[in-house]
């Protein structure tokens, strides 16, 4: 395994597999690793020759007040199991090296970064755009992965990389679910034991809600009022959004006549949960 903390070592490196010709994958991640990240290392592995990892908790994507400090950190795991899982390289930068003292360059993507997540995290997707262009540019990627998990980040990647026309191709790989249905995420290390058995009830509403319409009901009030409903049954949930949106404008929608996402984000005890849905009419 190939560990590079700065960007000359790491460009060095990728011209000399660029030279064989070879195919550069990119998963970019926070660390703390799961197996929904893992997953993503799988996922890449048929698209390219050498699989980097890039490991990099990103200051400018959290908001003052949020889990910068304290989200949880482990690099020896994390690095056994991308070497168990396959991958060639992995880039854990310094914050200086990311943003050094005079940096003063954003990536913004209107629209798409306003709404859900963008609403409660205003500055959230301006940073992850702007690191994930970084990291297309000092890894020089011809094909890079994302996680269902976040639906509204890979959109708005996606978004990115067709008006900057980035040359990488995206991928987006469905969520990876603990066995009661719970989603993966670094961020369940802050829930208590009671929490987590709580921490099922958002994927529980969104696919109550996924079971009305499929018997029938096409309007979002409803399946709103459902999700609502159905999470708010459990103690001490705090919703932040429960909404039924146009899967590629994230508008909201009247009816379930296109393809819809099913989208929450609820707060418990110390952790922000995310979860989607996708729902389709046939
Ligand atoms: P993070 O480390 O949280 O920034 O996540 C890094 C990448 O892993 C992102 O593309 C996430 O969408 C993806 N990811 C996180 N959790 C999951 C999961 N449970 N299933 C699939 N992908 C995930």
């Amino acid at each position: 395994m190939i560990i590079k903390r700065n960007i000359p070592e790491l460009r060095k490196q990728i011209s000399d597999w660029k030279k064989q010709g070879l195919r550069i994958g990119l998963v970019p991640t926070m660390g703390f690793l799961h197996e929904g990240h893992l997953s993503l290392v799988d996922q890449i592995k048929p698209h390219c020759d050498r699989i980097i990892v890039s490991i990099f908790i990103n200051p400018k994507q959290f908001g003052p007040g949020e889990d910068l400090e304290r989200y949880p950190r482990d690099f020896e795991r994390d690095q056994q199991m991308l070497e168990s899982r396959g991958a060639d390289l992995i880039f854990c930068p310094d914050n200086e090296v990311m943003y050094p003292d005079d940096y003063f360059t954003y990536v913004e993507v209107e629209e798409l970064g306003q709404v859900l997540c963008g609403r409660s995290r205003p500055t959230h997707f301006r940073g992850v755009a702007t690191v994930v262009a970084k990291l297309f540019l000092i890894t020089k990627c011809d094909v890079a992965v994302f996680g269902q998990k976040d639906y509204q980040q890979a959109l708005i990647i996606q978004r990115m990389v067709e008006d900057l026309n980035f040359d990488v191709k995206i991928i987006i790989s469905p969520t990876v679910r603990e066995p009661d249905g719970l989603a993966m995420s670094s961020r369940n290390a802050y829930l208590t034991a009671e929490e987590r058995e709580r921490a099922v009830c958002l994927i529980q509403a969104l696919e109550k809600a996924m079971a009305l319409f499929e018997f029938g009901e096409v309007h979002a009030a409803r399946l709103r009022e459902e999700m609502v409903k159905s999470v708010l049954a459990v103690p001490e949930v705090r919703v932040d959004y429960l909404e039924v949106v146009d899967a590629q404008t994230l508008q909201p929608i009247e009816k379930v006549d296109r393809r819809t996402l099913l989208a929450g984000a609820i707060w418990l005890g110390k952790a922000r949960l995310i979860d989607n849905i996708i729902i389709e009419p046939k």
